[in-house]
């Protein structure tokens, strides 16, 4: 029998690698602008067409390659960050396993030209399949440009796993956001199909944070600073009453590289314990510095995670960090060291003389006279006045206890369930849940007939977004005209609110769509098939009643009214159930 085993040849084992590295343009794009980095580059361009599937080009300013580097560079395992494998323990730079290169060069062509700063001329390479076609002198700008065509041209199956070209572009956002946000003193640009998405200028990391989501984002932030010996904390917390219902801005940097740690992440989170509404994100944007030989930062080929040699010190520091600045901010406004020990008395004032102050009493008033308590709703309910009820006939066999919506039967609320008693015993409704699937039932109605109905506003609002909450909603943009928005492009990363849906109250339409693109954010993976549905689950879960609140009784007859003519209306819009059926049996089963 001959022997079997044989080593790999080279382009093999670096498709292979690129398996793990390469997963789509975003993780070509991280690693090339990582490399630009390392390259000590202070300006750095970024540009993409169709999601990085056709062509992405990166410009830098950086150091340069000489010829014999630039040649090199390809290799695999081909680094000048590393010499030794004691070198993993002091790395600052970004890139160090010498595999991106000689990945990408697997899967794509690849041209680059490069020239170091004191040379005359530089080097331009062309390179496919990790086969080098040309290398030629060059007049080329000092740094490097380096342009990927066809990614994935030679791996059909990888190709045909990309996304769209709306969901690809959004994971290019995502990393060229994190190299951003960690460097913050780069010049940095990033233009897909010709439109210029960021502009960052070099600056500040408040600066940074804000021209990447909008100046409102100024006020939001509160600092933190923390030093000790084992490390030092940078960076800013969102302030709790903006915290978002989904996880979005959560950035941890070591050593300015952006990690995933979902045990540090439960620092911060339990430093804002009590602060926040229990389904909400703090945002953050902490940037660790630690001794590097404190850390492996090789435990994971695309270098996302790292391991920290005392992680419980390290999730101690975080957490005392974060409360503080959180404590400082809420009381900042109290102590205020500069003002004197006195009472402030209006300069107006100062001079007068002190009156004896007066009170007057309403002596008619009677603490226990019965008036109708007006309790302020959100007035939704005024929503189902005169709306025209969606005319479905369930398909499934209905309940018997289901027919009995009309019927006067006491109703009453208890926290946020709605307690109908029937014949049967009593009826218990989860009223948000109950909402939610009455509006979703109505959305899919719309998408499917394309019809909805939309209120006009006279004075349309204006929406600004960030770049990639734009693109997001350039993505779902006509569904939710369906849904009955109507919206129009107006200016950079901007829309314009002409009309809503009716269902959605006056005040709340930039909240609302704002919480539809974060929650489109969270879950457009899996948004690809099904999108409508979808959109409709996610809209009702957006502009349903908050939760506890205190419902007329008008409005929980018509909650009532319109989920019993719901299709599946005893099932909530996340399979769990909206109402429950407590028969008088099931009570008396509690009294044995
Ligand atoms: P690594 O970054 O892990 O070293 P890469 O394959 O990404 O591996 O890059 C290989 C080498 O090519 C780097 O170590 C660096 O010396 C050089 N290089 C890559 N990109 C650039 C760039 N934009 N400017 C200067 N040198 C670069
Ligand atoms: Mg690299």
């Amino acid at each position: 029998m001959p022997d079997i085993i044989r080593l790999l040849p080279d382009t093999v084992a670096n498709q292979i690698a690129a398996g793990e590295v390469i997963q789509r343009p975003s993780s070509a794009i991280k690693e090339l602008l990582e490399n630009a980095v390392d390259a000590g580059s202070k300006r750095i361009e970024v540009y993409v067409k169709d999601s990085g599937k056709t062509l992405i080009q990166i410009v830098d300013d950086g150091s340069g390659m000489s010829p014999a580097d630039a040649r090199m560079a390809f290799e695999r395992h081909a680094t000048s960050k590393i010499r030794s494998a004691a070198d993993l323990f002091a790395i600052r730079t970004m890139g160090f396993r010498g595999e991106a290169l000689a990945s990408i060069s697997a899967i794509a062509q690849v041209e680059l030209k490069s020239r170091r700063h004191d040379d005359e001329v530089g080097t331009s390479i062309e390179i496919e399949g990790n086969e080098i076609k040309k290398q030629e002198p060059s007049g080329t700008p000092p740094g490097t440009t380096i342009l990927i065509k066809n990614l994935f041209y030679n791996v059909p199956a990888r190709r045909n796993f990309l996304k769209s070209n709306a969901i690809e572009a959004r994971h290019i956002i995502d990393e060229f956001e994190r190299v951003a946000y960690s460097n913050p003193d780069v010049y940095f640009s990033l233009n897909q199909n010709g439109i210029e998405i960021f502009r960052l200028p070099p600056s500040n990391l408040r600066q940074r944070i804000v021209n990447i989501n909008g100046s409102n984002y100024n006020e939001r932030l509160v600092p933190v600073q923390e030093e000790t010996s084992l490390l030092s904390i940078t960076g800013f917390v969102g302030k709790p009453e903006f915290s978002k219902k989904t996880r979005g801005e959560q950035f941890f940097f070591v050593n300015k590289r952006f990690i995933k740690d979902g045990y540090l992440n439960h620092a911060v989170t339990n430093a804002f314990k009590e602060l926040l509404s229990k389904d909400s994100y703090p945002a953050y944007w902490l940037y660790i510095d630690i001794d590097p030989s404190r850390i492996d930062v090789n435990i994971h080929p695309t270098k996302t995670e790292i391991k920290f040699e005392d992680e419980r010190s390290v999730y101690a520091i975080v957490r005392s960090a974060v409360k503080r600045s959180l404590g400082q901010y809420s009381v900042s406004p109290a102590i205020d060291f500069d003002r004197e020990k006195s009472f402030d008395i209006p300069h107006s004032m100062r001079f007068q003389p002190v009156q004896k102050p007066t009170v007057t009493i309403n002596t008619d008033y009677n603490p226990f006279s019965r008036q109708e308590k007006q309790i302020a709703t959100s007035g939704w309910q005024k929503l189902y006045d005169g709306l025209v009820q969606p005319e479905i006939k369930n398909t499934v066999a209905t309940p018997s206890y289901l027919n009995t919506a009309e019927n006067d039967a006491p109703l009453f609320q208890l926290g946020p369930y709605i307690i109908n008693k029937i014949n049967e015993g009593l009826l218990v409704i989860d009223a948000v849940a109950a909402h939610e699937r009455i509006l979703y039932q109505k959305f899919i109605q719309s998408l499917s007939s394309g019809t909805s109905v939309s209120q006009q506003s006279l004075f349309p609002l204006t929406l600004s977004l960030s770049a990639s909450d734009f693109q997001i909603m350039k993505e779902i943009e006509s569904d939710i005209r369906i849904l009955g928005f109507d919206l129009q492009e107006f200016g950079l990363n901007t829309y314009a609110i002409h009309g809503i849906p009716s269902d959605i109250e006056k005040g709340r339409e930039k909240e609302i769509l704002e919480s539809i693109i974060e929650q489109y954010k969270q879950n457009s993976d899996s948004l690809s098939t099904g999108a409508s549905e979808n959109l409709a689950r996610i809209l009702a879960r957006s502009i349903a009643i908050p939760k506890n609140s205190v419902l007329s009784m008008q409005e929980m007859k018509s909650l009532l009214r319109d989920l019993h003519s719901c299709e599946k209306s005893n099932t909530g819009i996340d399979g769990k159930p909206c109402m429950i059926l407590l028969k008088t049996g099931d009570l008396s089963e509690k009294f044995r």
